[in-house]
């Protein structure tokens, strides 16, 4: 009789891994696809796939074959046994193995023959499963699962790659003082942004903010509480970035951005005015500052689909900031594209 096994005692390892790797959802990949290739040809199996199994689904993240779907509740998978043991697994006529009496999907399958490896991190959380099915029964006892568990390595071994590439993706769009965005992703994230609005006809917003006087906090108060402000700074600006897709950035020096995706002109001289608002509440002291307080400029541009261009959006809210400089600084300046 089928019994759904217990969720093994290092579940909330396993699923942390699997979050960490960001490997969940992510689009069909030659660097597995050819690894069930190989467990197809070598063992001459019907369909070999590779998954990862979370909270609640099993994910295939490669199959060679025809007859498995893409995924499937983890309740119902055969595959959940070895996510509950971390131990192989072969069923050499499933169709005739008292385990999967009653299982709810077997019956339907076309395939007898299963043979299946955990995917096991460094630590030995099974996190998913290698495995080939073959449409003929086969003698389970002299089955050699050595390929399988060697191709569940590399399989492993390519998961680990991907988390680390993600990281220092990660590191490479991060600025290092404040935490938030950089400038290299704000290029990025601002091209991204132009290319959606032509494409949904939306408005695009860019604000570009500088701290005032901010040599002078300086020179008064030390590098290191420059340094400081310029964190407090990036904190009030990523709390202002209020929409999932709204990019708060580093720009350079005491110099921030803000992109707002879907946002018109009023839309966006409200923000503009809150964050200048926002840091007022704050108050940073600075010795030399207007009323003693850290304060910002900030350009504000508003373009529609027409007009846009991510050099045209810079270059018009820096024109502002300037303005806004001139102008006494602490205040917005912003409106349409001229
Ligand atoms: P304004 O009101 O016209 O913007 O004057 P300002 O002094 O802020 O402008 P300016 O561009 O002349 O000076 C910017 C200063 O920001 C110069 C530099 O010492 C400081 N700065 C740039 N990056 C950092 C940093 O990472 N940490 C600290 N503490 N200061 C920085
Ligand atoms: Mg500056
Ligand atoms: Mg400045």
């Amino acid at each position: 009789m089928f019994v759904v096994p217990p969720r093994p005692a290092n579940e909330a390892e396993r699923l942390d891994f699997l979050l960490s790797c960001g490997i969940l959802d992510t689009p069909q990949d030659e660097r597995f696809d050819r690894l069930t290739r190989i467990a197809a040809r070598v063992y001459g199996a019907d369909v070999a796939f590779l998954s990862f199994v979370d909270d609640r689904y099993q994910w295939m993240k490669a199959i060679t074959g025809d007859g498995i779907g893409s995924s499937i509740e983890r309740e119902r998978s055969v595959c959940q046994i070895m996510i509950a043991s971390g131990e192989p697994l072969v069923f050499g006529d499933m169709q005739k193995e008292p385990q999967l009496d009653g299982h709810p999907v077997v019956t339907f399958l076309p395939f007898r023959f299963y043979a299946g490896v955990p995917l096991l991190t460094p630590e030995g959380a099974a996190v998913g499963s290698f495995c080939i099915l073959k449409r003929e029964p086969q003698d389970a006892a002299g089955f050699d699962v050595s390929t399988l568990i060697d191709l569940a390595a590399v399989s492993m071994d390519e998961v680990e790659l991907w988390r680390l590439n993600q990281d220092l993706e990660r590191a490479a769009q991060t600025d290092g003082l404040t935490g938030i965005a950089n400038r290299r992703a704000f290029d990025q994230a601002l091209e991204r942004a132009v290319r959606r609005a032509r494409r949904t006809n939306e408005p695009l917003s860019l604000l570009l903010l500088d701290l005032d006087h901010f040599k002078a906090l300086n020179d008064t108060a030390g590098h290191q509480a420059g340094d400081d402000v310029l964190r407090q700074f990036a904190g009030i600006l990523a709390q202002g970035a209020r929409r999932p897709d709204d990019v708060a950035a580093r720009y350079g020096g005491e110099e921030f951005a803000l992109i707002l995706p879907a946002t018109d002109q009023t839309g966006a001289l409200e923000v503009a005015e809150r964050l200048r608002e926002n840091l007022a509440a704050a108050q940073i002291p600075h010795p030399r500052g207007i009323d003693g307080l850290v304060t910002v400029s900030v350009g504000v541009v508003t373009a529609g689909p027409a007009e846009l261009s991510a050099k045209i959006l810079v270059s018009t809210a820096d024109a502002r900031l300037y303005e806004a400089k001139r102008a006494g600084r602490n205040r917005v300046v912003g409106g349409s594209l001229p």
